[in-house]
């Protein structure tokens, strides 16, 4: 398959970038009426070249002209290889200087240096010149071939040139586009009879012809109609190319340079960017709302600076949240360009540590470990920092850089200090707390009352912080049979209710006493609950244990006492069809304050059945006949 790669021109106006781009390729980028008016190249410019059996190369020619960097940063952008440009009769100049540090912000891997207009020196003179860029190169990030003395106008280098960045770009790593799709639109134009055309490099991912995608910032839909990958036409955009893709749905003055064409859901825009910068040495420092200019992808959005701790001084690097005056679309790892408000000159370059930061604190912390080169690492400070809210899944090839085809990988690689959660992440130590408080709530709440069969679920929910993390927690110790939950209860598997001597006592009197009062029961009032605190837990503990029952809001009874009183009324309503008060009063012996909460009780629990002021048998009422007539036969045969 046809490997290809992006090679980007770099150097001072008019040191010969377009001339020898011409004199590689044939092909003259200075595309612009205005740009062949005033003889340079404004805007950004793109030629093929082919370089092997299966190597192809799209070079993006960017504007030397010190009021064009905003449309050289554009194109510089995606860069694999990059191709200095520097005149054999002037030398090292200020936008040869201010180039190669963006290329270096950009962390471009490649250079290949072209020693141009090699007619217009003498030899000596050339090696001073190459001696002056060598010094430079030395300190540089970027690994540089040796210079190649070049004349666009005689020819003369031009096929080592070619060889040159043959085998530089041989060397470029590839993409993987198991990965999110993105491309960052460097030009918009209408094609009669294609609509709106796109161009840029596929910064990663794919998209196929007849494929959805969205428009960012503000989220306009289109559909993918043709697509051209350098120059060809292709069923499929992939990572790394030259890329135009021609959208229906979409008028040209919707989209701009800037903007950015994304796939999945998961792309969002943001206006706020936590990221680590570096500054020059001819930098100011940057201080709280330092002003700048923020270049990433295509985009340029002014930003306020505010510094993770101490000013940042010129020369140093430090953390700092960007505040956005426009939204932009940005990635973790990404990298971008910062120049000055005013006057306008690259200042230094930052990468994104997180294209979404929370916010609250106001003021980003612990970025050196969200910017870790290790991926389980940084996704590990970000769980971490992100407390009991968790991170989601789905936002974690954004916020922590990793390729979707690498995500699974990455979350196993990370699985001793988080957990997987309802699509969450989680960090162990927020589950470890969460568990502890848990269990502590539980524990304390069964000291409290022990005659309680567990505490109120809402309540130990309550100890933690957010619903689903308390339920998942409550799940979680189930599974591990730490805790039982029943009904709206939990309780520690080990609790059993249970009286203490003192309550067995205050029992003891109490069975004694309900006993005693038979069919009258007795209130908590006259079981003297006044003077003892625990007698109502002690009497709701029987009640749960089913020795005793209450009747209505505040009587309690024998189990036994009203079993014999409620088969009684029974057996009379079942002998007379339907019975009145009065004849049960008669029949039990009892007054009707004591009767009516007793027959409202049989009612409620279908044992009898109002009619008007009388009773008829319930429906559970005749189960419990026929269970006593079996007994009686029973115990008769
Ligand atoms: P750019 O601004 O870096 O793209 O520079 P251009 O390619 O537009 O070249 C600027 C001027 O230098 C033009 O007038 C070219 O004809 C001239 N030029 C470019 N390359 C050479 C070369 O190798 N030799 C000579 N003598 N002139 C050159
Ligand atoms: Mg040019």
């Amino acid at each position: 398959m046809t490997r290809h790669v992006v090679i980007g021109t770099a150097g001072h106006v008019d040191h010969g970038k377009t001339a020898l781009v011409k004199a590689l390729t044939g092909i003259d980028t200075d595309r612009w009426a205005e740009e062949k008016r005033r003889g340079i190249t404004i805007d950004i410019g793109f030629a093929r070249l082919h370089l092997a059996g299966d190597l192809e190369a799209s070079i993006v020619d960017v504007p030397g002209h010190e009021d064009f960097v905003r449309n050289m940063l554009a194109g510089a952008t995606g860069v694999d290889v990059a191709l200095l440009v520097v005149a054999a009769d002037e030398g090292v100049m200020p936008q040869t200087r201010e180039h190669l540090a963006i290329l270096e912000f950009l962390s471009v891997k490649h250079g290949v240096i072209a020693i141009t207009k090699a007619d217009l020196a003498e030899p000596d003179w050339i090696e001073l010149v190459e001696a002056e860029i060598g010094e430079r190169l030395a300190e540089s990030s970027i690994d540089w071939s040796s210079p190649i003395r070049v004349s666009a106008l005689t020819g003369v280098g031009v096929e080592d040139l070619r060889a040159a960045l043959a085998e530089t770009c041989g060397r470029a790593e590839g993409r993987s586009k198991e990965d999110l799709f993105r491309l960052p639109v460097d030009r918009v134009f209408s094609v009669a009879g294609a609509g709106t055309v796109v161009t840029g490099t596929t910064w990663s991912g794919s998209v196929r012809v007849g494929d959805d995608v969205r428009v960012l910032p503000g989220e306009l839909e289109a559909r993918v109609r043709n697509v051209e990958v350098h120059g060809d036409s292709a069923e499929e955009a992939l990572p790394g190319r030259r890329t135009a893709l021609a959208l229906a749905g979409l008028y040209r003055k919707d989209i701009a340079r800037g903007h950015v064409v994304v796939a999945e859901d998961s792309w969002r825009e943001t206006r706020a960017v936590d990221v680590i910068i570096s500054l020059l040495p001819q930098s100011r420092p940057f201080t709280q709302r330092t002003r700048v200019r923020f270049h990433l992808g295509t985009a340029e959005v002014m930003a306020r600076v505010t510094p993770e701790g101490e000013d940042i001084a010129p020369g140093t690097s430090g953390g700092a949240r960007l505040r956005l005056e426009e939204p932009l679309v940005c990635r973790w790892g990404d990298l971008g360009v910062l120049r000055s408000y005013s006057p306008v000159t690259t200042i230094g370059g930052c990468v994104v540590v997180d294209p979404w930061p929370p916010a609250r604190p106001r003021r980003p912390v612990g970025l050196a470990a969200r910017a870790s080169r290790d991926t389980a690492e940084r996704l590990v400070a970000l769980v971490e920092s992100a407390g009991a809210r968790g991170v989601a899944v789905a936002d974690l090839p954004i916020r922590v850089g990793i390729p979707t085809g690498t995500l699974q990988q990455a979350l196993a690689s990370a699985s001793e200090r988080v957990v997987h959660a309802n699509n969450r992440l989680l960090a162990m130590q927020v589950l470890a707390a969460a568990r502890d408080a848990t269990m502590t709530a539980v524990r304390e709440y069964h000291q409290l009352h022990p005659l309680e069969p567990g505490m109120p679920r809402e309540l130990a929910r309550k100890t933690v912080r957010g619903v689903k993390l308390a339920n998942f927690v409550q799940a979680q110790l189930v599974a591990e049979r730490a805790i039982v939950l029943e009904g709206e209860t939990v309780r520690l598997t080990s609790h059993q209710a249970g009286l203490t001597e003192r309550q067995a006592e205050v029992g003891q009197a109490l069975q004694t006493e309900l006993a005693a009062a038979g069919p009258h029961g007795r209130t908590l009032v006259e079981l003297g609950a006044t003077a003892n605190a625990e007698t109502r837990q002690v009497v709701e503990y029987f009640v749960r244990q089913g020795t005793a029952v209450r009747v209505g809001a505040d009587r309690y009874y024998d189990r036994e006492a009203l079993d014999r009183v409620s088969r009684t009324i029974l057996q009379e309503v079942q002998r007379t069809g339907e019975a009145a008060p009065a004849q049960l009063r008669e029949k039990t012996g009892l007054s009707r304050k004591y009767l009516i909460p007793l027959l409202e009780w049989m009612d409620t629990r279908s044992l009898t059945m109002r009619v008007g002021d009388s009773r008829r048998v319930g429906p559970a009422g005749e189960k419990a006949l026929q269970a006593l007539d079996r007994k009686s036969e029973e115990s008769v045969s």
